[in-house]
């Protein structure tokens, strides 16, 4: 990076979010919102029109019909930025980002017509007043729930559970009655939006509040403030030396006259890094900055270890390492801690 590269990176991250001039109007993200309206329009839902707005995450405040947009999709400088600071980033290109108005638009339809308060809404999804828990624990591949967003995030709320179906009954061209129809109980709930969005067709929001919650002109902190690592200082699990040692080798004095190029084991893992971490969460709901801190603590171990892999093995190796840290992830998400 020159230090012109340098000073310009300084003062970004030092200058305030909401003085960064973000928008919707204007960015990638306005054709995308126009799309997202014909869809919703094509789906028959034209008296109930969402609100969208930059905001630090995705979400819809309670008992509003604002949909927050990250503001950090609304400029490819600061996607990149969250892709290296935060390890994961939601929404990014046309299709992810459909898919997550999709499942937000579940929330504005639920709270535009206070679904949730229809016994018929309990008896599918759950009550509303049970606690949300940010930390859920996700049984993998349940037949009780839709799947749409990864980290099987149906399980985590009766109203996320409702947004996921939602989502999945206004994906256009899904045939959601031939992909569910094993899954009885999803099928239940599908069929239950279905009739629901059908007679919702010809009414009037009972709630149209647009109040935002956190919007983009709000947002004070700075870039470096934003994404300072707010994980809390769960120790990292000890004693993985064995598990490198059994998928890496010991880089010895001949390396350079090994027939086989060999390289450094932590480069493979901190080059695994950002599929890993999007793949782990997918399929085990174990959440991406926790991902990301393991990966980093067995790269480092790895370098401590001075450990290299076969470049003709490399196949090979990357599954061993995926498989080690799902099994960790996995523990993880079960009990609450990597080992038992
Ligand atoms: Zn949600």
């Amino acid at each position: 990076m020159s230090s012109e590269a340098h000073f310009e990176a300084h003062q970004l991250l030092g200058t305030p979010i909401r003085d960064l001039g973000l928008a919707i109007e204007g960015t990638e993200l306005e054709p995308l919102v126009d799309e997202f309206r014909q869809e919703l329009e094509r789906a028959g839902i034209t008296r109930l029109k969402p609100h969208m707005y930059l905001s630090d995450e995705w979400g819809v405040p309670f008992e509003t019909i604002a949909i927050g947009i990250p503001f950090y999709l609304a400029r490819a400088d600061l996607t990149a930025l969250h892709v290296e600071r935060a390890g994961h980033v939601e929404g990014a290109g046309r299709p992810e980002f459909l898919h997550y108005l999709r499942h937000e638009m579940g929330h504005v339809v639920n709270y535009a017509y206070r679904l949730y308060e229809l016994p018929d809404w309990v008896a599918q999804f759950g009550a509303m007043t049970q606690p949300y828990l940010e930390e859920y624990h996700p049984e993998p591949f349940s037949r009780r729930f839709v799947r749409h967003l990864p980290g099987w995030y149906a399980q985590k709320h009766p109203d996320e559970d409702w947004a996921e179906t939602f989502a999945v009954w206004l994906t256009p061209g899904l045939d959601w009655r031939g992909e569910y129809g094993a899954f009885p109980a999803v099928l239940a709930k599908l069929e239950f939006c279905d009739m629901t969005m059908n007679a919702l067709r010809s009414r009037d929001p009972i709630v149209v509040a647009t109040e935002r919650d956190d919007d983009v002109s709000q947002l004070e902190d700075s870039l470096a403030i934003h994404y300072e690592d707010d994980l809390e200082d769960e120790p990292l699990p000890p004693g993985l030396d064995g598990a490198l040692r059994s998928i890496f080798e010991d880089a010895t004095a001949d390396d350079a006259t090994q027939p086989v190029a060999r390289l450094p084991a932590h480069g493979l893992i901190l080059l695994m890094e950002p599929d890993l971490v999007a793949n782990v969460f997918r399929w085990t709901g174990h959440f991406p900055d926790r991902t990301r801190r393991l990966l980093r603590h067995l790269a480092e171990r790895a370098r401590v270890l001075n450990q290299v892999y076969s470049v003709d093995h490399q196949i090979a190796t990357t599954v061993a390492v995926t498989t080690l840290v799902t099994a960790l992830a996995m523990n993880h998400v079960h009990r609450g801690t990597y080992l038992s």
